[in-house]
């Protein structure tokens, strides 16, 4: 079975019970990580994830509340003994400044560290990201502050889909992406540039066909969290509800 494992669910702004949004793919061979912020190692483990079992990192942005744990993340690899490549993929904006944020801590003089291979991608609509005989992950562009993509996670053998808005405006990319999606994750941040709000998202998912809804990288400050399921049931009369750290679901 596959399951996207829900690592954290919170805006940039986290908490005790939401960690910073990201997610683990969880399949036969291993697993996909889709960001990695906060205490992503101590996360992994809760989740019963080791750290030998992660081959691949996609990056949707370069914000901090979805890279600031790369660093951490591969030092722990390294101290850990890893010797496998680990592939990352991202868009260029991505990619470059990751390299960077690296350099910055001198990871090339890192006796004995394992290879990265980097795969670029081009930010062209529907792009395959990783493809098997489990599983197709596919990225689109979405309308955010900085260059930055939604996923779509496809079953092979069980026809499921579960598409990932990331962080981004309403926009038709989002729609296509999520096009009759069993789940729809589509973040709810609030009406505000490069973000949607609950009520907008909704919208998206119905526009979509999307069967459920779930709210994810919502405000934990100052809203009322059974308001956004409410917002988002104005709009969408399929199953709404929010995400939550440590959900799992399958695919
Ligand atoms: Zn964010």
């Amino acid at each position: 079975m596959i399951r996207l494992i829900l690592l954290g669910t919170a805006n940039a702004i986290p908490d005790m019970e939401h960690e910073n949004t990201y997610m683990a793919l969880a399949h036969e061979r291993g697993v996909v990580l889709v960001d990695c912020v906060g205490s992503t190692v101590v996360r992994l483990q809760q989740a019963g994830i080791s750290l030998s079992a992660i081959n691949d990192l996609i990056l949707t942005h370069f914000h901090p509340d979805h890279v600031s744990g790369v660093p951490e993340l591969l030092m722990s690899m390294w101290l850990d003994g890893r010797s496998d490549p680990l592939q990352i993929y991202g868009l260029e904006h991505c990619l470059d400044r990751l390299k960077k944020m690296m350099d910055l801590f001198d990871w090339k003089t890192w006796p004995g560290f394992f290879r990265v291979d980097f795969h670029c991608l081009s930010g062209t609509e529907g792009e395959v990201v990783i493809q098997n005989e489990q599983f197709r992950i596919l990225a689109s562009p979405v309308h955010h502050l900085v260059p930055t993509i939604g996923l779509r996670f496809e079953g092979i053998a069980s026809g499921r889909v579960i598409a990932y808005s990331c962080d981004t405006e309403p926009c038709p990319e989002v729609i296509r992406l999520a096009r009759n999606a069993d789940i729809l994750l589509h973040e709810a941040s609030g009406c505000m540039s490069g973000h949607t709000s609950a009520e907008k998202a909704g919208e998206i998912a119905r526009q979509a066909g999307a069967r459920r809804l779930l709210l994810i990288h919502y405000s934990i400050k100052g809203s009322v969290l059974s308001d956004l399921v409410s917002e988002a049931k104005n709009t969408f009369k399929g199953d709404a509800g929010l995400a939550k750290d440590f959900m799992e679901l399958e695919l």
